[in-house]
């Protein structure tokens, strides 16, 4: 079998079983295209021991005929989660040589379904950004170009090795978080698949917190089929996690019949935002087009709060964020700054501080603090948890009236070029405008890649489903995937 990396998730799982591929070989062709990859700078930490251990107890237990789903995957996992004994950063020079004691119970779930571990994966610091630029390792790439223009773009962020990872066939799946877009946004702009589940589906635990209330855990994959194999592993009720669902997991593929018919596609007419390129805005037709061909009925809806949306967020992100970040103090984690005689606890914490924690991570503490200060908590704090409410009723309202899924831009523009919009923070937040509401609200939303623009480049639409009903939304993906018939991939430059 050649070009083993090229596999999809279902396709190598069903090869595995069959006999026709052992996941040392699986592992081995990844390892091998890791090590070519790292102009793309995906990969932060990897794994080789962990990854050639975990594939040979992977072959053994295939052998033996019990074979879950991941049983032998390769995947890459990305810097948020702890791993144990395993570098687990954040993509923060604060967390400088912190090696976890225990494992992430998202981890650990892939992990006893016999997933493989090859490394760890480039993100924004802390998960804040949406370019990959924030991150301590400095930027991951986008394996795809502008026809042949050699200029380097994002692959998104805050998940953007994880997502260049997937996209340039470097592992077969990834893990992403998602607090305001992380997943969907560099799915997006790599032509791949990310899924967010409702809040509560995935456990937080072991995942290095950024904002509790929105966080949630999700794979990257290079199809719906694959998105919907690996969410199932992920899931589950976690006693460690407070917030995680009690609920059963349904077996997502099973679900996977492409019939829509009947179904109720709502177009929120608040997401066609102004000096949105026709590009986003013809996909987004076609997308309603393909859906309607597909048998669902299309209805035009409003969500009259988006516009509060992403100044919501941007205050209630940051005060969480604020009091997460609280804990890196100089004596618990990672990083301690040099002391000169004579300083105190006061001047390790802000040296420290000062130190390990980058300038966007900074503004957020900043910004976080701020909104939390008695002076202002009710101009800004309060007021932010209000608009959050109305903005999940919004969408309580139109799945009361019967809508089963949202269908909306995944993004406002395709892939840019990085080094650009770093420097104007808001700009920078605006690329958050169609994702940020999903997790305002807790529901699940998927990115599926549709099209590709003028330059060559993939363009991705959202679909965002009701609560807990990721089995649903995933089929409407799957029959929006089918219609779109997206094969393209970046021409290999690495
Ligand atoms: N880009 C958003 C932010 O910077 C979302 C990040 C995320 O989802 N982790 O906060």
């Amino acid at each position: 079998m050649t070009d083993l990396t090229k596999l999809k998730i279902s396709e190598a799982r069903d090869a595995l079983r069959k006999g026709d591929v052992s996941s040392v070989d699986l592992t081995e062709a990844c390892l091998a295209a890791i090590d070519k990859a790292d102009a793309l700078g995906a990969f932060v930490h990897k794994t080789p021991e962990i990854a050639m251990t975990q594939a040979k107890s992977a072959d053994a237990r295939i052998k033996a005929g019990d074979a879950p789903d991941l049983c032998g995957i390769p995947l890459g996992i990305k810097d948020l989660f702890c791993t144990k004994g395993v570098p687990s950063q954040a993509a923060s020079a604060i967390l400088n040589g912190f090696k976890p004691e225990y494992e992430s119970t998202v981890t650990s779930q892939l992990f006893d379904a016999g997933a493989v571990m090859l490394g760890k994966l480039n993100m924004d610091e802390f998960a804040m950004g949406s370019s990959n630029e924030t991150s301590t390792y400095g930027n991951a790439i986008n394996p795809w170009r502008r026809g042949n223009d050699d200029t380097a773009l994002t692959p998104g962020g805050s998940s953007g090795g994880s997502a260049s990872a997937v996209a340039a066939d470097l592992c077969l799946g990834a893990t992403g978080t998602d607090t305001g877009g992380s997943i969907r946004q560099p799915a997006a702009f790599t032509g791949i698949t990310g899924i967010k589940p409702t809040y509560g589906r995935c456990s937080r635990w072991g995942i290095v917190a950024f904002a509790s209330s929105l966080d949630q855990a999700g794979p990257m994959t290079k199809d719906v089929r694959d998105a919907a194999i690996m969410l199932e592993a992920m899931c589950g009720h976690d006693p460690k996690d407070s917030t995680s669902a009690d609920l059963a997991v349904p077996n997502f593929e099973a679900m996977l019949t492409g019939d829509i018919k009947g179904k109720v596609i709502g177009i929120p007419r608040e997401y066609r935002m102004d000096g949105m390129p026709e590009e986003i805005e013809a996909l987004w037709s076609e997308g309603r087009k393909m859906l309607e061909d597909a048998g669902a009925q299309i209805r035009d809806i409003s969500l009259p709060h988006t516009k509060y949306a992403l100044p919501a967020y941007y205050v209630i992100a940051p005060a969480e964020a604020s009091s997460n970040l609280a804990r890196y103090d100089g004596v618990r984690y990672g990083h301690r700054a040099k002391l000169a005689q004579g300083d105190g606890i006061t001047e390790m914490y802000e040296k420290t501080r000062a130190e390990g924690f980058g300038k966007e991570v900074q503004r957020r503490v900043m910004v976080g603090t701020y909104v939390l200060s008695a002076g202002f908590y009710d101009a800004y704090y309060n007021r932010a948890r209000k608009v959050r409410t109305l903005i999940k009723k919004d969408f309580e309202d139109v799945f009361a009236q019967g809508v089963d899924a949202i269908l909306t831009p995944a993004t406002p523009s395709s892939a840019f070029e990085l080094g650009k919009q770093h420097t104007d923070p808001v700009e920078m937040y605006l690329n958050d405008v169609f994702t940020v509401t999903v997790n305002l609200a807790g529901l699940p939303g998927i990115a599926v890649p549709t099209g590709l623009d003028k330059q060559g480049l993939p363009m991705g639409l959202q679909l965002i489903g009701r609560p807990w009903e990721e089995g649903d939304l995933l089929n409407t993906a799957y029959a929006l995937e089918q219609a779109a018939g997206f094969v393209a991939k970046p021409t290999q430059w690495w």
